[in-house]
């Protein structure tokens, strides 16, 4: 995953660096480094740890420089300490790289490089590639830019990188591959690079997204060269961002997930905004609308996603079963993209991702593509590299999110799919138009909802706060309550790191029923709907066991109340939409929780946000 930063202009870099590489700490946090020239020397410092230790690890030698580079790493070969840290060294010392993704065939390479002579300090792939590059550049007398180029085409992976060459403080080289990297263009022949956007954002509007298997050259008197690795020119195609700064600020909040939990009412909206016709009471959606025959003839969907993700597909695999009468199947696309997977010409695969750069997804995709399926993505990350690798799609337009634990980006992915699948019942004439209706407005209400549940807020933490020291907890749900019941369990074990599990609350009896005893909390949606009655049975027989229950009840309830330890009311809406509404108090709790147990919940351990390794 890692975030990676350069800069090279009129004005000192260092605060660039520093302030770039907070941003993107959402990456990964292992470690962090950053190298300029200084007087003509190339001066690296890196250190494990994050951005803040990384700080007080720079002398003022580095405060004038006016080209540098920056990494936060999220170790993938070798331990996370500060000789892994990036950048990295080629022999001499001389040229210094920092590198996001992971280069497969680094072992072979590496063993020819020691027979060339060369030394490795770290156990990192990427110090492979930089001696590789060197060694290139040495050996056939070529430009650095000419050396990378050559290099990446023998490269087996994945790849952003950035290079510094200590003899050309003009010039820094660029390359990617399935990983991440914009470039963003200043006045005054100032550029900046970044793993995505929001570093950018303060200096210029204007970037270049690099595509795969590019390599540009930026230069403070030539300006910016793009060529392909077949060496080939290519003319940089210049966007405008745009992306917001206050949008990426905490504004007002302790942290990120506390902002974006209560952000919710309005990612919501924004993500139906233009979506809904209320007064004929049907979803437009132009990724289905521009391929009505595809999705009218569909044999089947299969959902591609990872994490958070994976459970809005599950969410999806009742809205399109229910809706609009097409089979689903929802796989991990780890999983998928390994086996030999069945598909027909007439399947659709919808990929689900927040960042739309998550490396598993991508490779389902690519995988699909050759078996001839349609593929739609559902991303939040606008032009990201999922959403330019689908035939269609749907953005989610939650705005960033930068929390690592996902909040509202999995509420709007829920409400896509909840638009998705109605725009097709409409298509297939699977639902009645009054069911229709009834069903678009109930989401245009949806925000007001979500407003309402976030006054539970205190409630949650006075919850919160007799539960917190319990190693393990259960979450039960049934139908559309299932994958919630998963998301609530995942968000628990990510930011507090209690173990939790989540389970269809009538498998509990063929094997968690065992756990529970006085000491085990059990979160229940028990909401109104078709398995209500159900699941008060299996809070009964929660409670025949001493087990202690939370619940997630309908406003009003009162046979739940009457059992449950505590209640918290989430409003009336139909059975399809309450994923959305009890997805609240759950983060709400978890982030409660882990607050209380003194974890960062913005960045929790071994985890990062836009997972761009297999
Ligand atoms: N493979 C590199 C390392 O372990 C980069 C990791 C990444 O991008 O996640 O340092």
């Amino acid at each position: 995953m890692c975030g990676i930063v350069g800069f090279i202009g009129n004005e000192p870099v260092y605060e660039k660096i520093i302030k770039g590489l907070s941003r993107l700490e959402y990456r990964g946090y292992d470690s962090a480094g950053l190298a300029v020239i200084e007087n003509n020397e190339l001066l690296v410092r890196k250190c494990k740890g994050k951005v803040a230790d990384l700080q007080n690890n720079v002398g003022s030698q580095v405060l004038g420089s006016t080209i540098g580079i920056g990494h936060t790493r999220w170790a993938t070969h070798g331990v996370p300490n500060d000789v892994n840290a990036h950048p990295h060294f080629g022999e001499n010392k001389n040229i210094a790289l920092i590198h996001n993704g992971i280069i497969e065939n680094y072992a072979s390479l590496k063993e020819a490089l020691i027979g060339r002579g060369h030394h490795f300090v770290s156990e990192t792939d990427t110090e492979v590639l930089v001696h590789f590059i060197e060694d290139i550049r040495d050996s056939e007398q070529v430009s650095l830019f000419e050396a990378v180029r050559m290099a990446l085409t023998e490269v087996v992976g994945a790849y952003a990188i950035v290079v510094l060459d200590q003899s050309n403080p003009d010039e820094l080289i660029v390359a990617k591959k399935s990983s991440p990297l914009v470039i963003g263009i200043g006045s005054n022949d100032d550029y900046y690079i970044a793993s995505d956007a929001t570093p950018i954002i303060e200096y210029t509007k204007n970037v270049v997204y690099l595509n795969d298997e590019e390599v540009a050259k930026l230069n403070r008197r030539e300006g910016l060269t793009i060529v392909n690795i077949q060496n080939q020119k290519q003319t940089p195609y210049i966007q405008e961002l745009e992306l917001k700064l206050e949008a990426i600020e905490k504004g007002g909040y302790d942290s990120f997930m506390l902002k974006e939990i209560h952000e919710q009412p309005r990612s919501i909206q924004d993500s139906f905004r233009g979506r809904l016709n209320l007064k004929q009471g049907v979803v437009k959606m132009s990724g289905i609308d521009d391929h009505e025959e595809r999705w009218k003839n569909a044999g089947r969907i299969v959902v591609v996603a990872c994490g958070t993700s994976w459970h809005a597909g599950l969410v999806a695999e009742y809205l399109f079963e229910d809706f609009a009468r097409i089979p689903v199947e929802v796989e991990y696309a780890s999983e998928f993209r390994y086996r030999n997977p069945v598909l027909f010409t007439d399947d659709i695969v919808i990929a689900i991702s927040q960042s739309g750069e998550t490396a598993d997804t991508l490779a389902a995709i690519e995988l699909a593509k050759e078996k001839g399926a349609f593929i739609f993505g559902v991303c939040n990350v606008v032009g990201s590299t999922i959403s330019r690798a689908t035939h269609s799609g749907a953005y989610t337009h939650a705005g960033p999110e930068i929390g690592v634990a996902s909040t509202k980006a999995f509420t709007a992915q829920v409400t896509v799919l909840f638009q998705m699948a109605l725009a097709l019942a409409e298509k297939r004439g699977t639902l009645s138009s009054g069911r229709l209706s009834r069903l678009v407005a109930e989401l245009n209400s949806l925000p007001i909802k979500i407003t309402e549940v976030l006054k539970t807020n205190e409630q949650v933490e006075q919850i919160a706060q007799i539960y917190k020291n319990r190693s393990n907890a259960l979450y039960l749900g049934r139908g559309y309550s299932f994958p919630v019941a998963l998301e609530g369990a995942l968000k628990l074990k990510e930011i507090s790191y209690i173990h939790a599990e989540g389970y269809p609350a009538a498998e509990m009896k063929h094997g968690p029923i065992a756990l529970i005893d006085e000491n085990m909390p059990v979160i229940v949606i028990a909401t109104e709907g078709a398995s209500y009655e159900k699941v008060v049975s299996n809070i009964q027989e929660v409670k025949a066991r001493k087990g202690q229950i939370i619940a997630i009840v309908t406003e009003g309830d009162k046979t739940v109340k009457a059992m449950a330890d505590h209640v918290i009311e989430i409003p009336r809406t139909d059975d399809s939409l309450v994923p959305i509404l009890s997805a609240v108090p759950l983060q709400l709790f978890s982030y409660h929780v882990a607050i209380m147990r003194g974890c960062n919940v913005d960045q929790p351990r071994n985890l990062a946000k836009s997972v761009t390794v297999e």
